[in-house]
């Protein structure tokens, strides 16, 4: 799929050319799951997967909508009507795009004409939707030349998907989208949206970063990330600080005791432990250490998996059987309750790696999950 392909789309659908087609990668975590809902720090990269949208302006006030996804359906809606709420299915994601700019004061009354084509995965813990309103963010930008800078764009998208499509998610997807450099990890802080590219190059290395999308999503996955979210902010307010970011790694233990029970001390020792480690991996990065990296995933997954509770047997089947083929280390990737994996193995194991996570697969009898390396 091409911009050329996008553009082709573009015409099939409308009967007229577009005036550009905007790209934004999917992401995949190395390490930093559930920080960003904490103001904490994250590690994303870009995926090679894009989503394009081709798009053109109009000047009667709609908004119409299609993608490849959800072929020969155009939604057509006013921009003056948007409204959270007001918009159901996937349109939500970049309608509330265009209603967050509207209500920042940029000025896209005239509309515009939007056709989506995507390679990234959907619902695969790999930021699909981060894509597409990033996309769509910067065709609106490009169209009617708004000039936010890129984090203003993240943090509009972000808007879009809190506040009109209605999921509660933190900054990173789309900072990730709007921000990732090839060849680097965005070590982000989310509280302030600082970040730093900290060059990131298995093949280099001798290493490959290998992500597994296991193919199924719980659906339990939605309320449960709510329910740790204000379980997080909850603790916070307990421990007396704005969020569980502002605990540090050596605090850690005098903050466990001053909690009232299991559940809230297993949230905070995932946060606060779990910031840690991306600042361990930052420092492994910088320091050109990058197969002390595996053990820190590994790690991460057991803290996501035993404390946080938000993975599933596929995920940690996938890390049991690459870790057991010999990976430096591995971990879920994204919020867990499905969607995929990420795997850190010497370049010499990781055909048996490759090997061995679809024949555990099999012998669970689950459908064969989908591998790739990155970045590719
Ligand atoms: P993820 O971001 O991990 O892929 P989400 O549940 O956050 O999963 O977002 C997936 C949703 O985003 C889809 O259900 C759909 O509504 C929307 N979406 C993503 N990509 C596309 C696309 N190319 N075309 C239409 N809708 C899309
Ligand atoms: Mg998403």
């Amino acid at each position: 799929m091409s911009a050329a392909e996008a553009a082709a789309g573009f015409a099939a659908v409308y009967g007229t050319a577009c005036e550009g087609v905007w790209e934004a990668p999917g992401r995949v975590n190395l390490i930093g799951e559930y920080t960003d809902v904490n103001d904490g720090f994250v590690l994303p990269m870009a995926l090679p997967h894009r989503t394009r949208v081709a798009a053109a302006a109009r000047t009667d006030g709609l908004l119409r909508l299609h993608s490849a996804a959800a072929p020969g359906t155009v939604s057509e809606l006013a921009v003056a009507d948007l409204a959270p709420g007001a918009v159901p299915g996937w349109a939500a994601y970049p309608a509330g795009v265009v209603w967050a700019l509207r209500e920042a004061g940029h000025d896209v009354s005239g509309g515009a004409d939007l056709h989506v084509e995507s390679e990234v995965p959907v619902g695969a813990g790999l930021s699909s939707s981060a894509a597409l309103e990033v996309a769509t963010a910067l065709a609106l930008d490009g169209l009617y030349g708004l000039g936010p800078a890129r984090p203003e764009l993240a943090r509009l998208a972000q808007r879009a998907e809190n506040a009109f499509v209605g999921v509660p998610c933190g900054i990173m997807d789309q900072m990730a989208s709007a921000c990732c450099t090839e060849g680097h990890v965005l070590h982000l802080d989310t509280r302030d949206l600082s970040w730093r590219q900290i060059p990131f190059d298995p093949a280099a290395w001798g290493l490959r970063l290998l992500v597994v999308d296991t193919g199924v999503k719980h659906e339990v996955g939605d309320g449960e990330y709510a329910r740790r979210r204000e379980g997080c902010e909850a603790a916070a307010r307990a421990l007396g600080v704005r969020a569980l970011r502002d605990i540090a790694y050596e605090e850690l233990d005098a903050a466990l005791a001053r909690l009232p029970g299991p559940g809230a001390r297993a949230l905070v020792r995932h946060v606060v432990g779990e910031n840690h480690r991306v600042e361990q991996v930052a420092a492994l990065l910088d320091a050109g250490d990058p197969r002390l990296v595996g053990p820190l995933l590994t790690a991460g997954h057991a803290s996501l998996r035993d404390d946080f509770a938000v993975s599933c047997a596929e995920l940690d089947l996938v890390v049991a059987a690459a870790c057991g083929a010999g990976a430096l280390g591995a971990r879920m990737t994204g919020a867990g309750f499905g969607g995929s994996a990420v795997v850190l193995a010497e370049e010499a194991d990781a055909e048996a790696v490759e090997k061995a996570v679809p024949a555990a697969f099999e012998a669970a009898g689950l459908r064969a999950p989908r591998i790739f390396a990155v970045p590719g």
